[in-house]
């Protein structure tokens, strides 16, 4: 018996520790965690940084609250929006949040409520965002959704060109779109989407929640496209483990959210801010960046060489799927597990890879011996 909700079916190995990319359950299996809590551990479980910043701050002051300067966030906000064309950060706890944030600045900037977004997206499921979700089965029983989201196929140049008129005030998207099946964003939907957004003044959401912070292998993916995003949206990956998440913008907006019009309690609270620093201080070295490139080069090479070519190999960087065709991967997932491998599916046909940004060659070389295995 559980006094938990049902919420999330049925749970898999109960996982007790972890160090690195590798994680113990409470009969001391070990398994290799290739889904990293969902992009969220980037550095890897414990990594000595993390439990450092964590332990030093956890002495000082945990929280305080919004109602006081904290310098923590100025750190923090001048590193995520340094060398780019954005100017602010607002702190938040997770990614939904931050998409409420950022749908809320962009209504109250425009004027308007209409926000272009795509089939098979994820952005969170509090009302704005899950409503902003291209799914529906996020949305099942949950009506009536939040005026006014128009949700248009991925990648269709002709079907974005043909919904732009005077009302739309942003198209929304993820760079690749990682729970709906690690789905890249073409380089000719980019360039559409940028014409229009100069053209029609359309402000341009990207959400890099799960893309951002290294994962792609630079800072944002939207960094490797021709787009200059007005917001862009952060958790995950963010807080390495602590629930953290943001929300930055360029100028124009600053007028926009002024004293008192938005906010939260815990969001960018001195504990969270200390671990997003130490995640930072790593993730955004050049050449930290560099060798997560290398490693996905490698881990993409290993598995084409490896699978079978009915398999596709999808994403950039560490956010990488193995394309199923029209199989459903629950059974893979659940026999990788029993070889002490987790995965977690992107969409029912798509297996996601999501190591730690930390991984070695090494556990990159056992991943893929076991996936040939589970899927020849
Ligand atoms: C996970 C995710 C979210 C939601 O983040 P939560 O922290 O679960 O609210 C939003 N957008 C994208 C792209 C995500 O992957």
């Amino acid at each position: 018996m559980s006094a938990l909700f049902g919420n999330y079916g049925k749970r898999r190995a109960e996982i007790v520790k972890g160090q690195g990319t590798i994680v113990e359950d409470s009969s001391g299996k070990k398994y290799l965690d290739f889904t990293s809590g969902i992009a969220v551990v980037s550095l890897g479980h414990a990594h000595p940084a993390i439990v450092k910043a964590v332990q030093e701050q956890s002495e000082k002051l945990w929280h305080i609250s919004n109602l006081f300067g904290i310098p923590g966030q100025e750190k923090v906000a001048e590193k995520l929006v340094a060398d780019t064309h954005l100017s602010y950060a607002f702190f938040c706890n997770s990614g939904a949040e931050a998409n409420e944030a950022a749908i809320k600045l962009v209504r109250k900037h425009t004027g308007k409520k209409h926000i272009i977004t795509f089939e098979k997206s994820f952005h969170g499921r509090t009302f704005g965002a899950m409503s902003a979700t291209g799914q529906g089965k996020i949305h099942n029983g949950f009506g009536p959704l939040v005026d006014k989201f128009t949700t248009l196929p991925f990648n269709d140049v002709a079907a974005l060109e043909a919904a732009i008129d005077d009302s739309v005030a942003a198209i929304m998207l993820e760079m690749i779109q990682g729970e709906g099946g690690v789905n890249s964003v073409t380089p000719e939907f980019a360039q559409a989407i940028s014409t229009i957004c100069e053209d029609k003044g359309v402000l341009l959401i990207i959400d890099e929640v799960q893309t951002g912070i290294g994962r792609t292998g630079t800072r944002y993916a939207y960094e490797q496209t021709v787009l200059k995003p007005n917001i862009v949206t952060l958790a995950k990956g963010l807080g390495g483990g602590f629930p953290v998440g943001a929300m930055l913008g360029t100028a124009e907006f600053y007028d926009t959210f002024g004293p008192g019009t938005h906010g939260t309690t815990f969001g960018g609270n001195p504990l969270a801010m200390s671990v997003a620093e130490a995640v930072l201080n790593q993730v955004f070295d050049p050449s930290f960046l560099q060798h997560v490139q290398e490693l996905s080069a490698y881990f993409v090479e290993q598995l084409k060489e490896h699978l079978p070519a009915t398999y596709t190999i999808q994403g950039q960087g560490l956010l990488l799927g193995v394309g199923c065709g029209d199989t459903e991967v629950a059974s893979y997932i659940t026999a990788a597990e029993e070889k002490g491998l987790l995965l977690v599916g992107a969409g029912p046909n798509v297996i996601r890879l999501l190591p730690p940004l930390t991984v070695t060659k090494a556990e990159i070389d056992e991943v893929v011996a076991v996936l040939k295995k589970i899927l020849l």
